[in-house]
């Protein structure tokens, strides 16, 4: 998803809404036996300021689909993170990300922030029990 700043100016779109989808990714997915089973559902508000900095307020939201980290049994989780990227046209500080010739792209915020939000382990139920010899990784004695 590109954004360009010139024509958001141009027609005075200094604030708004931001809706769209990316194709599943992957390479975001950091659990093991775990796939991204549905496009990313992105959906958001903008803001541009007067030093053309341009903050953005909104959510990522996919399907996981994996074995649960207990009993391996397959499960489908829908996953929701939080998507707050700012884009600075001069140097970033921390957490922004720098923008040139009047142009952003979005994607690569939106991919952190699936990853930000993959969870540390897919369970089927919180209260999964799981099976004995998928439970011995943290047992090690
Ligand atoms: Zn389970």
């Amino acid at each position: 998803m590109i954004i360009d700043i010139r024509k958001l100016k141009a027609e005075r779109r200094y604030e708004g809404e931001l809706h769209f989808t990316l194709p599943p990714d992957n390479d975001a997915v950091t659990l093991p036996l775990t796939e991204a089973a549905s496009e990313i559902r992105v959906d958001g508000t903008y803001r541009l300021m007067e030093d053309d900095a341009l903050e953005i307020t909104g959510k990522v939201r996919y399907l996981l689909r994996g074995a649960c980290s207990r009993c391996l049994k397959t499960v489908e989780k829908r996953m929701e993170g939080e998507w707050n990227p700012c884009f600075v046209k001069d140097e970033p500080q921390d957490e922004e990300y720098s923008y040139e010739r009047d142009v952003i792209s979005l994607d690569q915020s939106v991919k952190d922030a699936v990853m930000l939000s993959m969870p540390y382990v897919l369970l089927c139920d919180e209260n999964c029990a799981g099976i004995e010899y998928a439970a011995t990784n943290e047992r090690t004695e």
